[in-house]
């Protein structure tokens, strides 16, 4: 028999289908089974692929996308790296306006992949013009034929992860899982994926990570928008300062805010424990894995999986730079591991 050759027609095909570890090390002394959605595992290294080639391939299906068209968003890194690498491949533009909290890495990532970035202000409210949002649509309002992806406030955003993350999982854990925990910054990971996992099975308890400086969490528990919870922190991609439409508060059960500081922590401790090298928002979920646990949230039956989001090459300069984490007074309280570098 001829042999063929065996190759993809492009990267886009392996979006998806990321792989369920078991959590060992990390998860020991906790009452019930720990296992990882390691997202790092999707050809653009986060989460964000899935939403990005759903949003394109959907905006293709409605017409609203023609060869050539100029795709403008709004981005922490992840999102902007995903739809400038969606965009290589189908022949798009891409401008990105992310906010200067983002991690350099991140930035000059998207310029490597072609996309045209604005870097804006972080800490100043969603309706400053100099906010990314304003950035963002004011550069589509002025170019004619963009489109906005518009993350925060597309509905496909959910839809993205309900046909795919919820069915993984759902396969993944042969339907036996008790638990999901999920960082919310969108909230479209968390609530694609829980409506499709509750619509399995009710029961699932749905556990959302949020951050200190943040409004989603007080918004979920009184319905209210309170700006006094909206302060400057370090942590990436997860919490908000507004209220997004593409978060499902109504499939989300409980919040748990953490601290940048534990966030970081847990981070390098489940790369080294693990040999899983993840991002900061990964160190905040696993951090409301043990503070949930600490509320009496899991019993030895339980089966709770974690969205690890991201890879640990995005925060080389923050996490997993000991000078950054000197910088922001993370080792005060820690005892700072020795340096394992040597110059021979
Ligand atoms: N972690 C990281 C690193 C992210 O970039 C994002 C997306 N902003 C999230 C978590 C949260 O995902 P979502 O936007 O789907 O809530």
């Amino acid at each position: 028999m001829k042999e063929e050759i065996q190759a993809h027609e492009h990267i886009l095909d392996f979006i998806g289908n990321t792989p369920l570890i078991k959590l060992k090390k990390i998860a020991q002394g906790l009452k019930g089974n720990f296992f990882a959605k390691v997202e790092a595992f999707n050809p653009g290294h986060s989460s964000k692929d899935r939403i990005a080639l759903h949003i394109v391939e959907e905006a293709e299906r409605r017409g609203i996308l023609k060869p050539g068209s100029i795709i403008v968003e709004t981005t922490s890194g992840n999102t902007g790296f995903s739809i400038a690498m969606v965009s290589i491949i189908k022949g798009y533009e891409c401008i990105l306006a992310v906010s200067s909290k983002s991690s350099k890495d991140k930035i000059d990532m998207l310029q490597a992949m072609g996309a045209k970035v604005y870097v804006c202000p972080a800490n100043v409210s969603a309706d400053d013009p100099r906010s990314y949002y304003s950035v963002a649509k004011r550069i589509h309002e002025e170019t004619a034929g963009s489109v906005y992806i518009n993350q925060y406030f597309n509905e496909l955003n959910i839809d993205a992860h309900y046909k795919t993350t919820g069915p993984e999982i759902w396969k993944q854990t042969a339907g036996k899982i008790t638990h999901l925990v999920a960082c919310s910054g969108t909230g479209g990971t968390i609530s694609g994926t829980a409506r499709f996992l509750k619509e399995q099975n009710p029961n699932i308890r749905v556990l959302g990570v949020d951050a200190y400086g943040s409004v989603l969490k007080k918004f979920h528990e009184t319905h209210e928008f309170d700006p006094k919870e909206i302060y400057p922190y370090r942590v990436e991609g997860m919490g908000k300062n507004l209220i997004p439409t593409a978060t499902d508060f109504s499939v989300i059960d409980q919040f748990m805010k953490v601290t940048d500081e534990d966030a970081a922590h847990t981070a390098r401790e489940i790369s080294k424990t693990e040999g899983i090298f993840v991002g900061y928002t990964s160190g905040a979920a696993f951090q409301a894995v043990r503070q949930f646990a600490e509320t009496g949230e899991f019993n030895e039956n339980s089966n709770v999986v974690v969205i690890f989001p991201d890879h640990g090459s995005r925060y080389m300069s923050k996490i997993y730079s000991d000078d950054w984490m000197r910088e922001q007074g993370f080792f005060d309280n820690q005892k700072v591991e020795e340096s394992q570098i040597e110059y021979v």
